[in-house]
């Protein structure tokens, strides 16, 4: 078979050598061990616009506007189901709902095209993540991107079509990077809920284990749920595994490489 230049696209960003035949010499089928693309067919990903002006949804550069502090305990949650971007950014800023508050040097929000096709939704943020303010940077960020630009996704530029929209289960970083607990997430829940009402994606992208636990309500392993078309909320949700765990355990990235085409295949 011949490899498309997104699958060849792929591969590299997987850290995978991509065999190219010199001319006039056929190229073999791939076998098991490099399956990686054939094992996922080809994906049609709908021609995308270049003419539209994209609309970044950035952290802001300026001091966040006063808002009061939200206490997530109130019986609608601080009325986050009905703010609007800004206001819900600043109450993200502001919220002192549990205890990572304390030891946060600052939120992180989310980042990209505020109407994306695609969302993602990750886990807590880490330590760069807290240090810069948004989701996924570091290698694992840096695979997520490289991901996503093996199929034609940005978050840093492009019209809704191919500007994804990135956004953490919780907004603060768990000290020294622990898992976070279910109170946490429970706290957090809200702010998340009203991104994903605000972004109303085509299809949301979870993951990792805490991002599936929260979206989906299951316990089970991302190894258990991956593969198949879950919903959240009537929204198709393709379940993959975290970059972070990828880069642990690269092994699966064919894996994550099927679940990523899934998840095109539906845009
Ligand atoms: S993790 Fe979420 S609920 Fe806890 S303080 Fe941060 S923004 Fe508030």
């Amino acid at each position: 078979m011949s490899w498309t230049d997104r699958q060849r696209s792929m591969l590299r960003a997987m850290g995978l050598a991509v065999w190219t035949p010199s001319i006039g010499e056929a190229e073999p089928e791939p076998g098991p061990p490099q399956a990686l693309a054939s094992e996922a067919a080809p994906i049609d990903v709908p021609p995308r616009s270049v003419a539209a002006s994209p609309t970044m949804e950035r952290p802001p550069r300026a001091a966040p506007r006063e808002v009061e502090v939200i206490d997530l305990a109130g019986a609608d949650a601080g009325g986050v189901a009905s703010m609007d971007w800004p206001t819900l950014r600043a109450a993200v800023s502001a919220c002192r709902a549990c205890a990572l508050c304390e030891s946060r040097t600052q939120t992180v929000f989310g980042v990209g095209h505020p109407q994306a096709d695609l969302m993602v939704v990750g886990e807590a943020p880490g330590e760069q993540e807290d240090l810069k303010g948004e989701p996924f940077v570091g290698p694992a960020g840096q695979l997520l991107d490289a991901m996503l630009q093996a199929i034609g996704l940005s978050r840093r530029e492009g019209p809704p079509e191919q500007q994804v929209y990135i956004a953490n289960t919780l907004k603060c970083r768990p000290p020294r990077n622990r898992n976070p607990e279910p109170a946490e997430l429970a706290k957090c829940e809200p702010f998340l809920r009203r991104q994903l009402a605000l972004v109303q994606p085509k299809v949301i992208l979870a993951m990792g284990r805490f991002a599936v636990q929260q979206l989906l309500g299951s316990d089970e392993a991302v190894g258990r749920l991956r593969g198949r078309i879950h919903t959240y909320e009537g929204v198709p949700l393709v379940v993959t595994y975290h970059p972070a765990y990828l880069l642990r355990q690269p092994s699966d990235k064919a894996k994550a490489w099927e679940d990523l085409c899934l998840a095109a295949s539906l845009l």
